[in-house]
């Protein structure tokens, strides 16, 4: 049996892989593969697959039996179509070790380039090229990047010593040091080098190559790869690959230089060639954004031969993938070569632009252009921006490129740690950094958005800023950090916590807080805005449209007040799945009324102050029911416990305790006796699991006789007018058939002699949320009174788990950091367990009756991956958040899609099949 191939070859227009290969050949190394099969091209060069760094783990690090013969077969080929050997003094071949795993993880892992110089190969080098300053420019960089990523020692031990030899020439740019200095700075590299590790700097080619892999192979499980990992939830167990690819020179002179390019603008989706590069530079210059670099398009002018091949290239390279693509390329003395090619990442905004561009230029279709948005994106279209008219009021005091769109207003942050405590704190946050690197990630998640002063549109914070969706102005020439507290921004000193406002649209920078205002899609909505005004509205509601057509799973709303209805409606709801009615009793002008009826003595009296609420519900239910024109309304009765609407124990003794003191009035201070009393009577050790939900319909009847008079008498009111009505109604947290069928006596009863009094007929249904593990094992039970089920899956993912929401955020983070929980449950649907639960409930309610009405009504109806769990499950619909509901529908229909691919034997593609990016938990109750 041969050994398994670890090691894929590509060159001269021919290649092992293919860009299907990802899971093993990486993102980059499948782009290679690919360019390399499409004649286009580039360096040759291969990849060691992702197999290989799993094994190499699964082996205490050491490579498994064949990778190294192979990598070294391979070397033999690179060297043979460059005509040049590896570690040769005279013909030497240089080669970068890259790391790409399947998923892109900008900056997170390493690269070493210009691999196989040493005291020998730099001369033939620079024999080979004339061209003694490149050589020892290359040398140099090789020594700083080796040092830093396989030696470990801090890379601005070098930068000093760098900035120290400019000082003492008096030039500003590393490319105005000659040969000679930068020769000399070898000999210091490798000094400093032998100073901190009692070693000289390696001088064997093949053992530079090894340890680089290693390191890259190493980078898998660095602290900034693990936290990426983290934030997006991407599998440690994909491995990166490894590609050594024969170096080309973008540091060779002016006719040479390295860039970053994407097909359309990846901030906006704009249909323009977007680009950035620099010359006589290395790749990473660009994207460590320390120079500011130059437009693409001005290669045009400066070296019209490789621009002209550069466009026929993207051109050739987006027909072929049939996407926006983002590139990186580098030219060595006029001659292009293409170093990387792979789906670029978007914002929102321009994932939306770009997928309804090409469905109109006949390039995809639209079911492509629904898989290519991921649900969570269209969340971009909702973000605020600026008030036009509070922004004129400001002066910018600098502008920067617009390369996160949307608008922030924050206190300033200089460092990603302070961020991180700031937002702790409850504070908004701007990161103000002179260059964001990977390792400023944490600081950047905790941040609304980051102002750099250096950087490009492809620099490290645009990147990051478009794949978190946040705001961001990057290289900002009048922003100069001026140290560790303040920052100065258009001759302007500015403290770390005082007031900043980026626009990430224009790339405006601001002193102050400028108020925010509704995106244009919110101002459509809200009826502020025409639809015909805003391009972005279009967009938008053409692609939900097309997920319509598609999708099978309805989409309600949770939704307690008109307003929210109209908002919900807006965004498409086809219906209230949940109405709250508690929240109704919270608003100002009800709660002493709701407190009166708590602290009633008897049934009698308790009844006096529901009849004064009655009025003022069924208002609330008829506003509900005219939002909706004829989609259905659930509404819940109350749910939460009695002592919520209650002042708390320990206010009320010391305002008893004040009010004696300081002589009050006598009956005040009796009342409050009184409502202490009923507190302290109420009061429950688990509130979460004591008198709430249908508990306390069931030992205060009269609530419910309330509640039931009132959705009734609302839509016999509406009915009257004409309209289609049929409202559902919903009872909590039942786990038992006689729970459910004592509520659902004392419903019907109220409500045939409701529609008595009102000389009306109409349809209604009862049915049960299904929040209690003893509800979904019983489902078959209540089912048989059941009307319809709505899944709580707040309440039945803490029941289920144990766990109490209002008490788990510290413990699913301590359990996701130690990997016993992959995600919060609060947020992504446990289709294990929960999901288990569930599975049972519908099955045997079904069982009963066939005709059951399905839905969920916890905070996942509205996150894409338990949207997509739903429909398996065969739910009826799936009720959110008024704002999540374009998610919601768009979820849908990408599972409605991944169900279709997997029946016609594809691999589902969807954004929503992978786990959810949610950051914000809802987890505790809303109210
Ligand atoms: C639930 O438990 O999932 C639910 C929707 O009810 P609430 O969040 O109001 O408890
Ligand atoms: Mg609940």
């Amino acid at each position: 049996m041969g050994t398994k191939k670890y090691v894929y070859y590509f060159g001269d227009g021919k290649a092992d892989g293919t860009g299907k290969m990802k899971e093993l050949l990486g993102g980059k190394g499948a782009g290679l593969a690919e360019m390399t099969n499409l004649k286009i091209s580039v360096p040759p060069g291969f990849t060691i697959s992702t197999e290989a760094c799993l094994e190499y783990y699964r082996r205490k690090k050491t490579y498994p039996p064949g990778m190294w013969d192979q990598a070294m077969n391979a070397l033999k080929r690179v060297e043979r179509s460059m005509g040049a050997r590896f570690g040769d003094p005279a013909n030497p071949l240089l080669v970068s070790v890259r790391s790409g795993a399947r998923a892109s993880m900008p900056g997170m892992m390493d690269t070493v380039l210009n691999v196989g110089l040493n005291e020998q190969t730099v001369k033939g080098l620079a024999a080979k090229t004339h061209n003694e300053r490149f050589a020892q420019d290359s040398y140099r960089r090789f020594v700083t990047m080796y040092s830093s990523i396989v030696l470990g020692i801090e890379r601005d031990r070098f930068e000093e010593l760098l900035k120290r030899k400019k000082a003492e020439r008096r030039v500003s740019h590393d490319t105005d040091l000659d040969a000679k200095t930068l020769q000399e700075l070898v000999v210091q590299f490798k000094a400093l080098v032998k100073h901190e590790t009692v070693r000289d700097f390696p001088e064997d080619p093949l053992e530079q190559l090894k340890m680089a892999i290693n390191a890259v192979f190493a980078s898998w499980y660095g602290k900034r790869a693990i936290e990426y990992r983290r934030i997006y939830s991407i599998p440690e167990t994909w491995g990166t690959a490894v590609n050594v690819v024969a170096m080309v020179f973008g540091n060779m002179g002016e006719t040479s230089g390295t860039g970053v390019a994407f097909t359309r603008d990846p901030a906006s989706g704009n249909p323009i060639f977007f680009g950035e590069c620099l010359m006589n530079a290395q790749g990473e210059d660009v994207v460590a954004g320390i120079r500011t670099p130059l437009p693409v398009n001005t290669l045009a002018k400066t070296l019209p031969h490789a621009y002209k091949e550069l466009d026929a290239t993207y051109r050739k390279l987006e027909r072929h993938y049939r996407d926006m693509l983002d590139l990186e390329f580098t030219i060595q003395e006029g001659r292009l070569y293409m170093l990387q090619t792979r789906v670029g990442k978007r914002t929102g905004i321009a994932a939306v632009r770009i997928a309804t561009d090409m469905v109109k230029e006949g390039v995809i279709s639209k079911e492509e252009a629904l898989r290519r948005i991921g649900p969570d994106q269209l969340a971009q279209y909702l973000y605020p921006i600026f008030d036009s008219k509070e922004e004129d009021k400001h002066q910018p005091l600098g502008k920067g490129l617009p390369a996160g769109p949307g608008a922030a207003a924050g206190k300033i942050a200089l460092t990603p740690d302070h961020a991180v405590e700031m937002k702790a704190r409850g504070e908004r946050v701007v990161l103000v950094r002179q260059e964001t690197s990977p390792d400023d990630i944490h600081g950047m998640n905790a941040s609304l958005g980051f102002l750099t002063a250096r950087g490009g549109m492809t620099s490290h914070a645009a990147v990051v800023a478009r794949q978190m969706g946040k705001v961001c102005v990057a290289g900002c020439e009048a922003v100069e950090v001026e140290g560790a507290t303040s920052v100065k921004i258009g001759g302007r000193s500015l403290k770390e916590g005082e007031f900043l406002s980026i626009n990430g649209s224009t790339g405006n920078v601001y002193a102050g807080d400028i108020p925010v205002v509704e995106s244009e899609v919110i101002q459509v909505i809200q009826g502020k805005l025409e639809p015909s005004q805003s391009d972005k509205y279009r967009r938008f509601a053409m692609v939900l449209s097309w997920a319509d057509d598609v999708r099978r799973l309805r989409v309600r709303a949770n939704a307690d007040i008109p307003e929210q209805a109209k908002i919900a409606r807006g965004f498409g709801a086809e219906g209230i799945g949940l109405c709250r009615t508690e929240h109704m009793f919270f608003a100002e002008d009800r709660v002493p009324i709701m407190q009166k009826m708590i602290l009633a003595s008897t049934p009698e009296e308790r009844e006096r102050y529901l009849t004064q609420l009655l009025p003022l519900q069924k208002q609330d239910f008829i506003g509900l029911y005219r939002e909706m024109k004829g989609f259905p309304v659930t509404i819940r009765l109350l749910d939460p416990p009695l002592h919520e609407f209650l002042p708390k124990r320990e206010d009320l003794m010391v305002e008893i305790a004040r009010l004696e003191l300081t002589g009050g009035d006598s009956a005040v201070i009796e009342e409050r006796h009184r409502l202490l009393a009923r507190v302290e009577e109420l009061h429950e050790f688990n509130p979460m699991l004591g008198l709430r939900g249908c508990r306390l319909g069931i030992t205060m009847p009269e609530i419910t006789r309330m509640q039931t008079r009132a959705i009734i008498e609302a839509a016999c009111e509406v009915a009257k007018e004409g309209k289609k009505i049929v409202p559902e109604i919903m009872i909590p947290l039942v786990g038992m058939l006689s729970e459910m069928k004592s509520q659902k006596d004392l419903i019907r009863e109220v409500a045939e002699e409701t529609m008595k009094q009102c000389g009306a007929k109409l349809s209604y249904l009862i049915g049960t949320m299904i929040e209690l593990p003893r509800a979904a094992v019983t489902a078959k039970r209540i089912a048989e009174e059941a009307e319809f089920f709505s899944f709580g899956t707040n309440d039945l993912t803490q029941t289920t788990f144990g766990l109490s929401r209002d008490d788990a955020a510290k413990i699913v983070d301590y359990y996701k950091l130690h990997k016993i929980l992959d995600t919060d449950p609060f947020a992504v649907l446990d289709r294990e367990g929960v999901g288990a639960l569930m599975r049972m409930a519908i099955t045997e309610g079904r069982q009963t009756r066939p005709d059951l009405k399905l839905g969920i009504c916890g905070e996942h109806g509205g996150e894409p991956s338990s949207v997509e769990f739903c429909h398996q499950l065969g739910l009826d619909y799936v009720s959110c958040s008024p704002y999540r509901v374009a998610i919601a529908r768009l979820a849908a229909a990408q599972a409605a899609l991944a169900e279709k691919d997997a029946t016609a034997g594809k691999k589902p593609r969807t954004p929503a099949a992978r786990s959810s990016r949610r950051t914000s938990r809802s987890r505790s109750r809303s109210w």
